[in-house]
């Protein structure tokens, strides 16, 4: 029999060490951790270093009021906190920590240093410890304020430290969170050193523009639309950015509860239902929504690191964000001509616009009417041959329409003739095929043949490079800037001419030929947001190569704007030709089929 369980205590420090593991995840949690205490501690000022992706030092100083040396001591206890005294106060909690663990479990997991004074008191008090354990406490020379050091994060815990993932992507992270709450605090000067280099010096007492503008860049700001709400006890404002900043990703969108850079379910919720008329699937809009509310009507104790907030009253919230959200999008865009629209210019203006008067209007065909393409074998990624364009009018059907040689390939071909019927929604192009109506979407069909236009001229190595009439700086946030930098060389070979002009800035010089007119920022972001998902497979050169040339098509496509007759005749025919002509490079249809057959069942001829 096995010897019956002896029940103990944990050591302080042992406890601590598993609690940490609930705080402090990699280093942009103490980051995080360690501004929201300089923050609480009403600090005007806070710099934060960091190197080696803050797995070797995280340091981080700040001038608020400090602490004497009994609060010093009392501060590194787990469950210490100066923000709440008993159960009651956690319902109405207006600082940014309250559950007095972070210090504790930081200094268990690291080697941890702090100096700390007040301002009554010339100079301070120096705390070190390593692991959780107190190894000296002794008076130092400090002005009024707070430093705290934490070198070898997780150097105990090595189950831990084998989970930091590259220095790279872990300063992405830490940069992330210097970024969240720079633009929580505007008034709070800010800055980060990495690497002992400075990369922000963000000036105080700014408004929330003005902290946009320094870290997005100003033609970024001239983008967004102020939102300004209120209601009952809820008060909504910041900025939401208009189609042309959406993103494929959602990290441009930040949320901050009562100053707290923190979201919850239904606000996600309330954004897509508010923009999911306005933009394509899987596009995020920027966004920097504050939301200010009794502290009592949020539960902000839902989780260690304090993501996730719950509201009382959701229903409101929700209603709220969304009114707020529309107003804003409503405010200014609100064209003379449409006063039905709330959302007119949202509405996306279809991307490609046959120009007017070219219109594919039916009577504008000409009254042959029928344009015959060849039934083309699907012939992997060799490129059509040149003539194909020719085909293009009446005549060759018959011969032309012949089956495919070597066989097989014709699976993939939409069609072995077609019609251009006409254009239907302002957009969508309509033809009728020897089995029945295709609707097609101009825009992504676009995309598609470009794309495999461009992946071909790419395996064989011969793409070519269009310089830019003026090169263009792209500033680009934090996460994506690696991405870019990791991928430069790939984008060099594939004709971008971009190079580092420090910082976070890029300056492009060239675009691959035929991309012309793609906007070099929603480009580069969009890249970076597709790489960033396309996680494992982003490893593999072609792999990587394709999702830049997703990107870069879909940009040149929205940039492009409008198709002409014959350049919509091309598209059919290309589309025809092409190797997946029925979704576009990101997955969505560029056709929808109705059968005959299928008319002649609901018409109740079968
Ligand atoms: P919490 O922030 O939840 O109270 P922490 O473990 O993060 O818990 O901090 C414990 C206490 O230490 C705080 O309540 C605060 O009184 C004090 N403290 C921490 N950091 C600072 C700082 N930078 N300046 C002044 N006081 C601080
Ligand atoms: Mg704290």
């Amino acid at each position: 029999m096995t010897p019956k369980p002896q029940i103990r205590l944990l050591p302080p420090e042992v406890a601590n060490k598993i609690a940490a593991g609930e705080v402090v995840e990699r280093p942009s949690s103490v980051v995080k951790e360690l501004i929201e205490n300089s923050q609480d501690a009403g600090a005007g000022s806070i710099e934060v270093q960091v190197v080696a992706g803050g797995t070797r030092l995280i340091s981080i100083t700040d001038d608020g009021w400090g602490m004497d040396r009994d609060n010093a001591l009392m501060a590194l206890e787990r469950h210490a906190t100066s923000k709440i005294r008993d159960v009651g106060d956690i319902e109405h909690i207006a600082t940014l920590g309250f559950r007095g663990e972070a210090l504790a479990a930081i200094g268990s997991v690291s080697r941890f240093r702090m100096q700390t004074g007040v301002r009554e008191t010339p100079g301070g008090t120096e705390i070190v410890m390593a692991g959780g354990k107190l190894q000296d406490v002794r008076d130092c020379g400090c002005p009024p304020g707070t430093t705290i050091e934490i070198r070898d994060l997780f150097f105990n815990v090595p189950a831990r430290r084998k989970f930091l993932r590259s220095v790279a992507t872990e300063l992405s992270h830490v940069r992330q969170v210097f970024l969240v709450h720079a633009l929580a605090h505007p008034e709070t000067a800010l800055r980060l050193v990495v690497d002992n280099r400075e990369v922000w010096r963000l000036p105080g007492g700014a408004t929330l523009e003005d902290r946009i503008r320094e870290l997005f860049g100003v033609s970024y700001v001239g983008d967004l639309k102020p939102i300004h709400w209120a209601g009952g006890e809820l008060n909504i404002e910041g900025y939401v950015g208009t189609p042309s900043l959406a993103r494929a990703d959602s990290s441009e969108q930040f949320f901050f509860v009562n100053g707290r850079p923190a979201g919850a379910p239904l606000i996600y919720r309330a954004i897509r239902e508010s923009v999911q008329t306005l933009l394509p699937t899987g596009r995020y809009p920027s966004l920097f929504l504050f939301l200010t509310l009794d502290p009592g009507a949020v539960d902000v104790n839902v989780h260690p690191t304090k993501k996730e907030v719950r509201f009382r009253h959701g229903g409101e919230v929700r209603d709220g964000v969304m009114a707020a959200l529309r107003a804003a999008l409503a405010g200014g865009v609100r064209s003379a001509g449409d006063p039905a629209q709330p959302f007119s210019m949202f509405q996306t203006p279809p991307v490609i616009r046959a120009e007017p008067e070219r219109q594919l209007h039916i009577e504008n065909l000409p009254t042959s009417g029928v344009f015959r393409y060849p039934r083309m074998p699907a012939a992997g990624i060799t490129p059509p041959p040149p003539e194909t364009g020719a085909v293009l009018g009446a005549g060759q059907s018959s011969s032309v329409a012949a089956a495919p040689e070597g066989g097989g390939g014709s699976a993939s071909t939409p069609w072995s003739w077609c019609r251009i019927v006409g254009q239907v929604g302002g957009l969508y192009v309509l033809l009728e095929t020897e089995d029945g109506l295709v609707v097609m979407d101009p825009h992504a069909a676009h995309e598609r043949v470009l794309f495999e236009k461009f992946m071909r001229r790419f395996l064989k190595g011969d793409l070519t490079s269009q310089s830019l009439l003026l090169p263009e700086t792209v500033d680009l946030p934090p996460r994506d800037v690696q991405t870019v930098r990791d991928n430069l060389e790939l984008l060099k070979k594939m004709g971008f001419g971009i190079a580092e002009f420090g910082g976070d800035t890029f300056l492009v010089d060239a675009l691959p030929g035929g991309l012309t007119g793609l906007s070099v920022r929603t480009f580069l972001a969009d890249m970076a947001g597709l790489l960033e998902s396309a996680g494992d497979r982003g490893g593999r050169e072609n792999a990587r190569a394709e999702v830049i040339a997703q990107a870069a098509c879909k940009a040149a496509v929205k940039a492009r704007d409008r198709l002409t007759v014959a350049e919509i005749e091309q598209l059919v025919v290309d589309l025809a030709t092409a190797e997946m002509p029925y979704t576009c490079p990101h997955g969505r249809p560029t056709l929808i089929f109705m059968s005959f057959q299928e008319f002649r069942r609901k018409f109740g001829r079968e």
